[in-house]
């Protein structure tokens, strides 16, 4: 028997979080079984820990979108007792019991090899949030990033995508302008890297200006709504906006055409749960050689499963600062 944090549904319709003994035989039946040491809080884990935000299809459910671990056993020849593994996506912890218990039994196809450098609690100090931050970076360099000068934006920057896409950038020595509505993570934010810190009121007025000045050589934008569509109109010509998020709003308010037709800009779309195998392993390498280990653990809050509940709902609040690493153990 071991831990697992299980979420049910009663009569009327009310998700119930709690920690459970469960049994190898309550494991859905997949090819690799997956001691997990350490698992992480992302924004989706908020809607999963709660009401299941449309995400949930079956209750009971054990949430946890990523994971770390050692395999246990394996049907797949692509993995062996004692591999280090990582998971990200693929809709584990949603669709399919996650990352929230001693141990979960996957598809081969969704796991990554541990890349050499990482342990699996740094792994999850990255979590989804860091590996879809790497995502952007990537995409943003694929657009020309390192071409263009000025400084590159990071929206939602005190939150997990944010911190990361904000220590990269500074690592890879790009001048990071971060957007905050919390004043108080100013000195945090600096310590990552950012050399600019942008009040979030400054880019949340919807206003009907066709376009802006030209400030921005490229933007992590984890936050969409009205902040996205002022983003795009302050973007240098032929620059690049990475979309990852839509923690202030998921309709993009007052955008138009004209940052694209009369500034050639792009706006790049990133999806972390469907990525190729390729891509994973290539984003996985980059964080073991761009992300530099002390600024992730300057980002780090450490939690066990029983604080789950709270943290899933200080996260929907927009109230968790860079990265909670869960010791399932
Ligand atoms: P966090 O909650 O850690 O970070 C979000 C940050 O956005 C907050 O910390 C806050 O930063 C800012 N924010 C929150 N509410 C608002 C608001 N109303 N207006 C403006 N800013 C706001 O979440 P994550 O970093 O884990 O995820 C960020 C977003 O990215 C989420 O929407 C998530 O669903 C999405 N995501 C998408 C992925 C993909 O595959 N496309 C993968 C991972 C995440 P501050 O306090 O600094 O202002």
């Amino acid at each position: 028997m071991f831990n697992a944090l299980i979420v049910d549904k009663d009569d009327e319709g009310k998700t119930h979080a709690a920690i459970k003994q469960i049994a190898d035989s309550d494991l859905p039946e997949e090819e690799v079984t997956v001691a997990v040491e350490y698992s992480t809080v992302n924004y989706k884990d908020g809607l999963c820990l709660g009401s299941g935000g449309g995400l949930v299809r079956n209750y009971p459910h054990v949430p946890g979108i990523d994971f770390a671990g050692t395999v246990e056993s394996s049907s797949d020849a692509r993995y062996k007792p004692g591999d280090k593994v990582v998971l990200t996506g693929w809709r584990v912890g949603e669709a399919h019991w996650g990352g929230y218990a001693q141990k979960a039994r996957v598809k081969a196809d969704w796991l990554v090899p541990l890349p050499d450098g990482l342990t699996t609690r740094q792994a999850m100090a990255v979590g989804t949030a860091g590996f879809t931050a790497m995502l952007c970076v990537m995409a943003l360099e694929d657009h020309g990033l390192a071409d263009k000068h000025g400084p590159v934006l990071v929206t939602g920057a005190a939150g997990g995508v944010g911190s990361v896409a904000t220590a990269i950038l500074a690592h890879l020595g790009y001048e990071v302008a971060a957007v905050t509505g919390r004043p108080e993570t100013a000195d945090y934010l600096r310590s990552l890297g950012a050399s600019q810190i942008v009040p979030r009121e400054d880019l949340t007025e919807v206003t009907r200006k066709p376009l802006e000045s030209e400030v921005w050589a490229g933007c992590v934008d984890a936050v969409g709504g009205a902040m996205l569509g002022r983003v795009l109109k302050q973007m240098k010509y032929g620059c690049s906006v990475a979309a990852v998020g839509l923690a202030g709003g998921a309709a993009i308010e007052g955008a138009l055409i004209t940052p694209f037709i009369l500034r050639s800009v792009n706006l790049l779309g990133i999806d972390s749960v469907m990525r190729p195998y390729a891509d994973r392993v290539r984003a996985w390498e980059r964080i073991a050689k761009d992300l530099p280990m002390e600024k992730l653990e300057a980002m780090v809050q450490p939690a066990t499963l029983s604080d789950l509940p709270g943290l899933g709902r200080d996260i929907l609040k927009g109230q968790v600062k860079g990265r909670v690493v869960v010791d399932v153990n």
